[in-house]
């Protein structure tokens, strides 16, 4: 694919590009398919409905549960407003306590200190250095005033992946409910017996080769009665979220989460290879590490630190060359250290030092090459002007 910027792309788990073939899918609902779903007096209507019905059976199929269990949102950051914000508040003063950890997506974080302003009591997990939850924490704080467990499948900034079977196992041990943003999941790694385990999840169609702007959440069929709608008004999506279809959206979703699961097993394993090809390559830069457990992870993310550097300085000589990114880019404002990698306890210099490098659909061998022969040259550039470097005791 062309880009205006002549410019390399590993920053796929920011956004991805939507797939051609999801574009085409969705044309034809922009124009003479533009019906309104719940028209139900008129052809257009019945067509548009029966679009949506296929599209919400493929995504069904796709993931393995009830298409009834699906609903559409906006994306990811909805859902886990949706979820968290109303099981709180359906929960009454019955169950107060709300678990997740350190390492949490910033849409976690933050509806989870709103939350501790309604009367909500949150303990923030701590992580290991590989980026693992704290089990021994969670044993020791989870309890039946716990309502509910919010810890995502795999990080967006170090692609670490949670084991969630023995989370599950302790959630159930004291009734509480558990929700897993698998966002950057999907397509990436299976998901195995994930629906198994999870009362809810939330996923996003921007991180999977389909458009922005929708995304699901799944709401296991046993629990719908600890929700209320999310929005009222129109009855859609079963009374779930009111307002018109975004019929388009939705048709272009489950393409891309057709093809993103069916291509999962051979194109994790192509990713694998390059994100290897890249980190053998970094790795070859001395006073350089890999930040995340080496074995949970994304096949296509690499997160790396590179001592005596500064990881700003080095993104923004990079950019000119390539996209990557130095934590999550839902926060590029901020001017802190990846709250991810200070979870997992990297020091402040270093954590300031590190670049998320996450490849994609159209990542090659010679984007990666290229890569690394930039790459090395920017940081031996940035060390040989740095007095640190030159003292440091080897
Ligand atoms: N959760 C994770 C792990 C993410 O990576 C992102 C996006 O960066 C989100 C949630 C928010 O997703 P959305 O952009 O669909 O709101």
């Amino acid at each position: 694919m062309e880009s205006r910027y002549a410019q390399i792309y590993l920053d796929y788990n920011a956004t991805t590009p939507c797939d051609s073939r999801v574009a085409e899918s969705m044309w034809p609902y922009f124009t003479e398919h533009f019906g309104n779903a719940s028209s139900s007096h008129h052809p257009y209507g019945w067509l548009a409905k029966d679009a949506l019905e296929e599209a919400t059976g493929v995504i069904a199929a796709a993931l393995g549960v009830q298409a009834r269990e699906l609903v559409f949102t906006s994306g990811s950051t909805e859902s886990i407003n949706s979820v968290l914000k109303g099981v709180f508040r359906k929960s009454g003063a019955e169950r107060n306590h709300i678990i997740t950890s350190k390492a949490e997506h910033k849409a976690v974080l933050d509806v989870c200190a709103y939350l501790e302003t309604q009367g909500a009591k949150v303990t923030y997990l701590d992580v290991t250095p590989k980026g693992l939850i704290d089990m021994e924490q969670l044993e020791q704080t989870i309890s039946e005033n716990t309502l509910i467990v919010a810890v995502m499948l795999a990080n967006n900034e170090t692609g670490v992946i949670q084991e969630l079977d023995q989370i599950a196992a302790l959630c159930k041990t004291c009734g509480s409910l558990l929700f897993s943003d698998a966002t950057q999941a999907l397509g990436k790694i299976g998901l195995g017996n994930f629906f198994d385990l999870v009362d809810f999840a939330c996923f996003s169609g921007h991180k999977l080769y389909g458009p922005k702007g929708i995304g699901l959440t799944y709401i296991s069929e046993e629990r719908k009665d600890v929700l209320d709608p999310f929005i009222h008004g129109g009855g859609q999506q079963s009374g779930w979220r009111g307002g018109t279809y975004n019929t388009p959206a939705i048709v272009g979703l489950a393409k891309a989460v057709r093809l993103a699961v069916d291509q999962q097993v051979e194109e994790g394993k192509r990713l694998g290879e390059l994100r290897d090809q890249l980190e053998h390559g970094l790795l070859g830069i001395e006073e350089t590490v890999i930040n995340g457990s080496h074995v949970n992870r994304l096949p296509n993310t690499l997160n790396i630190s590179f001592k005596y550097v500064d990881g700003e300085a080095l993104l923004r000589a990079l950019s000119t060359h390539m996209a990557v990114s130095n934590g999550s880019a839902c926060n590029s404002a901020s001017v802190n250290p990846s709250h991810v990698l200070k979870a997992m306890g990297l020091a402040t210099d270093l954590a300031f030092s590190s670049l998320r490098f996450s490849l994609g659909r159209y990542t090659t061998p010679q984007d990666v090459e290229k890569v690394i022969d930039l790459v090395i040259r920017e940081v031996s550039g940035q060390r040989a002007s740095n007095i640190l470097w030159e003292r440091r005791s080897r």
